[in-house]
C-alpha cells in the first residue's frame, strides 16, 4: 500500500504502548453523574428537568431550539439532585445536571437492535443523528447532524472517515477499530446515503497495521469504500491535512470549509456512534476514552458514561502513579489542561493523559533565535515566529495579513521550537481579537 500524507508536520514519540492493544473495558455503574449542558459547538442546551425528578437512562435531559446544537440524554437512572454551574473540562464552570444513581441502570427504552438505518430517507437519519445527541468525537464536538447538511449548492462527492488518531498517547480510536470494524463501515455507509454519496474513505495512519487489516476485511463487500494507508506525521489527523492526502484536494483558507472541496470528514468513534443510534435507537450515554500517561497505574481504553468524573476513572486505573505534573483532557498536542479532576467525562473527551511531574515542558519561554524550524514544521505553511510577534504586539491587521486565521492550533511549532515560545497561547489570543474586531465592525454596519 504506497502511504499518502501532506507537506510540513512533526515527528513527535507516539508513546501508544502505555494503553495500546487493551481492550475496551467499562466501569462500575457511578454513585453520581454530572452531565453538562454544553458539551458541543454550538447554542448551549435548556434544562428539560427539575430537580427532584426520577430520570432513567437515555432519557433527554436538555435541548436548544437552535440548528447548530446537540440535545444531551441521562447517562445512568435515578434522580436529578441538582442544577447548577460546575467545573467543566473545557476550563470555565458551566450549567449541569447531576444525577444520583438508583443502582438499577434502567433504560427509559430499551435498545432494539436490527432496524435498517439504510432504509431510512437522508432526513430521516439526520433527524435521528439529532435526535440522539451524536457530536464529533475526535474532540471537536461539532453536531453531526450539520456537518451532514450542506448548503444544496456545495457538492459534496466523498466522506473520510478518520482513523488517523495521530495525538500522541491516544490508542481509543484504534481499539475501537479493531473491537468494532463492521459496525463502523455501517455507521460510514450511514453517512454516505445521508449525504448522497457515493465514495467513502478510511484514513488510517501506518503505525496501526492490525487496524488497517480489520477495516480492509469489514469493507470487502463494498466497492465504494477504501481503506487508505497514511505516513505517520502529526497533525495527519487535521482535517485540512486528511483531505490533502486522501484526496489531493486544498481547502481553501478561512472562511473555507472541507465542504467547498466536496468533503466530509467524521471520526470513527462518530461512525460508530450514529450505527448504534441508527440500528438501535441508543442515544450518546458513553465513548470509548483512554487513560494514560506515566503518571497512572494502569493505562486503559475504557468506554465511559458521560458526566463520570475524571476522578473516578484515575481510582478506576490503579490512581497516580507519584506527584503530577499535568492533567489534560485528550493527547498532549492539542489536549486542554486541568486544574482538578472533579471534572466530568464530556462527549469531546477522547483521552485524559497523566503526565508525572518533571515530563511536562517548561513553562517559561525563552526569545525567538529566528532558527526558522516553526516555519518548516508548520502544515498550513504559515510563519509562526512573525505571527506570534505580531500578535504579541497587538499588530492584528498585520497578522490577519499574515495568514493568521488560517492556524490551526495544532502546536507543531511549539513542539520544535527551541525557545519554547508560547506560540499557540499568543496566536489563539490574536485570532479570537481579529475575530471580536470583525464582529463589532458588522455589528456597527
Ligand atoms: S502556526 Fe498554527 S498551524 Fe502552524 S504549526 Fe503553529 S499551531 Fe500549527
Ligand atoms: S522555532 Fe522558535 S526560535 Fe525558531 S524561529 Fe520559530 S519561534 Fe523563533
Amino acid at each position: 500500500m504506497k502511504l499518502k500524507t501532506f507537506l510540513g508536520g512533526i515527528h513527535p514519540p507516539g508513546n501508544k504502548r502505555l494503553s495500546e492493544g487493551k481492550r475496551i473495558e467499562a466501569i462500575p455503574l457511578p454513585q453520581k453523574v454530572y452531565i453538562p449542558l454544553v458539551q458541543h459547538i454550538g447554542a448551549p442546551c435548556e434544562a428539560k428537568v427539575e430537580i427532584g425528578q426520577k430520570v432513567k437512562k437515555g432519557e433527554l435531559l436538555a435541548d436548544s431550539q437552535a440548528f447548530v446544537s446537540a440535545p444531551v440524554h441521562a447517562s445512568l437512572s435515578g434522580s436529578v439532585i441538582e442544577i447548577k454551574n460546575y467545573p467543566h473540562a473545557g476550563g470555565n464552570q458551566v450549567k449541569t445536571i447531576i444525577i444520583e444513581s438508583d443502582g438499577l441502570d434502567e433504560w427509559v427504552k430499551e435498545p432494539q437492535n436490527g432496524q435498517n438505518p439504510l432504509k431510512l430517507s437522508p432526513d430521516e437519519i439526520k433527524q435521528k443523528i439529532r435526535q440522539a445527541g451524536i457530536v464529533g468525537l475526535g474532540g471537536a464536538a461539532f453536531p453531526s447532524h450539520v456537518k451532514l447538511s450542506p448548503p444544496k449548492e456545495k457538492k459534496i462527492d466523498a466522506v473520510i472517515l478518520n482513523g488517523v488518531e495521530c495525538e500522541p498517547y491516544l490508542t481509543a480510536d484504534h481499539q475501537l477499530m479493531m473491537e468494532k470494524p463492521a459496525d463502523i463501515v455501517k455507521g460510514l455507509q450511514i453517512i454516505m446515503r445521508a449525504l448522497g454519496v457515493k465514495q467513502g474513505y478510511i484514513g488510517i495512519e501506518a503505525n496501526k497495521p492490525d487496524a488497517v487489516q480489520a477495516m480492509q476485511e469489514a469493507t470487502k463487500e463494498d466497492s465504494h469504500i477504501e481503506v487508505v494507508g497514511l505516513k505517520v506525521k502529526y497533525p495527519q489527523g487535521a482535517e485540512k491535512q486528511l483531505i490533502k492526502a486522501v484526496l489531493d484536494r486544498e481547502v481553501p483558507p478561512p472562511p473555507g470549509l472541507p465542504m467547498d472541496v466536496g468533503a466530509v470528514i467524521q471520526n470513527v468513534g462518530t461512525a460508530y456512534a450514529i450505527y448504534e443510534a441508527l440500528s438501535s435507537g441508543k442515544p450518546l450515554i458513553e465513548r470509548v476514552v483512554t487513560i494514560t500517561g506515566k503518571g497512572i497505574k494502569k493505562p486503559k481504553n475504557l468506554s465511559l458514561r458521560i458526566g463520570t468524573l475524571f476522578s473516578e476513572v484515575i481510582d478506576y486505573c490503579g490512581g497516580l502513579t507519584g506527584e503530577v505534573g499535568k492533567i489534560l483532557m485528550g493527547g498532549p498536542m492539542m489536549g486542554l489542561a486541568q486544574y482538578t479532576t472533579q471534572v466530568p467525562v464530556i462527549k469531546g473527551t477522547s483521552g485524559i493523559l497523566i503526565l508525572p511531574k518533571g515530563e511536562s515542558p517548561p513553562t517559561k519561554a525563552g526569545r525567538c533565535i529566528n532558527c526558522g524550524m516553526c516555519v518548516r514544521a508548520c502544515p498550513m505553511k504559515l510563519i509562526p515566529s512573525i505571527l506570534g510577534t505580531y500578535c504579541e504586539r497587538d499588530l492584528l491587521d498585520e497578522a490577519e495579513e499574515a495568514q493568521v486565521l488560517n492556524c490551526i492550533e495544532c502546536g507543531s511549532c511549539v513542539y520544535v521550537c527551541p525557545a519554547k515560545r508560547h506560540l499557540v497561547q499568543i496566536i489563539k489570543y490574536g485570532k479570537s481579537a481579529i475575530l471580536a474586531k470583525k464582529r463589532e465592525q458588522k455589528n456597527k454596519s
